[in-house]
């Protein structure tokens, strides 16, 4: 069996490596916050004293850290993976990171014959606990069979899109989409409940038909209950929705709607909603209309 170093025990890294013990892989983890190492090793984990320690003691390195400059510090940086790693080491990041970021990482650790896959999830904290997440994948395919068992410890899908940073790319997709059509359902639910309408009632018209979606499913019950605990945090989707944008500069391509969701998403940020779901985006439009979307 494959030995297994996991870094980064967040929200998501935690059960995730949980999941790895539980399946029965050798696990070394390592966090710069001891309380979920403390919690991992009472689990059955051993602990890594730097992520140089990790990969040097591991043949696989799954990394679950908030954005690209983490994964640059952990992997690259003084006392990073490709300090202890030695050839034939894989690493799998699995976070969410600027696709390019994920390209420039997997060269400087191929220079050192270290493979490298992308392989953000979707899903959250209740997929991560039950190991159904969607993992999208992006690196060569013989590496990609090497960790698919690992992988599928973890996800309910696990696909591989394409080479290097195209798991990233699908991920951005996802962020596009989801904040989206979270903006739309906040747009319209704000604009039914000012014209006297019951936005339940009015969620309850229009769900089986072409308008309906699973982020309609998802968040309109939190929202009509005020419920606006994470879930996703919206400092995470602001995080997402600037990794797209960058990414869609540095193509030429136009992205004049997620740029739209990124600033609502931005203001309400620095107004002290860092911290909710991005179901509650609908507040940006509420102080604007002046409403609350609330059962009539
Ligand atoms: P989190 O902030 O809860 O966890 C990140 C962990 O990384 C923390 O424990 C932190 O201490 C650790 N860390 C940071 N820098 C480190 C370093 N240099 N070395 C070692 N550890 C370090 O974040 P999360 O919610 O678990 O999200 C992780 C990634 O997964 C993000 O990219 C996020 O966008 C993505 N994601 C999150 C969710 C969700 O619902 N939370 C869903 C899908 C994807």
């Amino acid at each position: 069996m494959k030995k297994i170093g996991f870094i980064g025990l967040g929200i998501m890294g935690k059960p995730m490596a949980r999941n790895l013990l539980k399946a029965g892989y050798p696990l070394v983890v390592h966090d710069i916050v001891s309380a979920p190492v403390a919690e991992l090793v009472a689990a059955g984990a051993a602990t890594g004293t730097s992520c140089a320690d990790v990969a040097a003691r591991s043949d696989v390195v799954i990394t679950m850290l908030p954005n690209s400059p983490e994964v640059r510090e952990a992997v690259l940086g003084p006392g990073g993976v490709i300090e202890g790693a030695s050839p034939g080491t894989i690493v799998v990041d699995m976070s969410s990171i600027a696709p390019l970021a994920s390209r420039d990482i997997a060269a400087q650790l191929a220079a050192h014959d270290v493979a490298m896959l992308d392989a953000p999830v979707s899903g959250g904290e209740p997929k991560a606990i039950e190991g159904t997440l969607a993992i999208m994948v992006g690196g060569p395919e013989p590496v990609f069979d090497e960790v698919k068992e690992i992988l599928s410890e973890l996800g309910a899908s696990v696909t591989r899109v394409g080479e290097i940073g195209s798991g990233n790319v699908a991920k951005l997709a996802n962020q596009i989409i989801v904040g989206l059509n979270i903006a739309a359902l906040s747009e319209a639910m704000v604009l039914a409940t000012k014209a006297g309408v019951d936005p339940a009632r009015v969620f309850q018209a229009i769900r089986g038909g072409l308008a309906g979606s699973t982020v309609m499913e998802a968040k309109m019950p939190l929202i009509l209950a005020r419920n606006f605990k994470p879930g996703f945090r919206i400092e995470l989707h602001v995080k997402d929705l600037a990794n797209a944008t960058d990414t869609a500069e540095s193509l030429g391509v136009p992205s004049p709607l997620s740029a739209a969701v990124l600033q609502m998403m931005r203001s309400l940020a620095q107004a002290g909603h860092a911290h909710e779901d991005h179901g509650g985006l609908v507040q940006y439009y509420e102080q604007l209309a002046e409403t609350e979307v609330r059962p009539l």
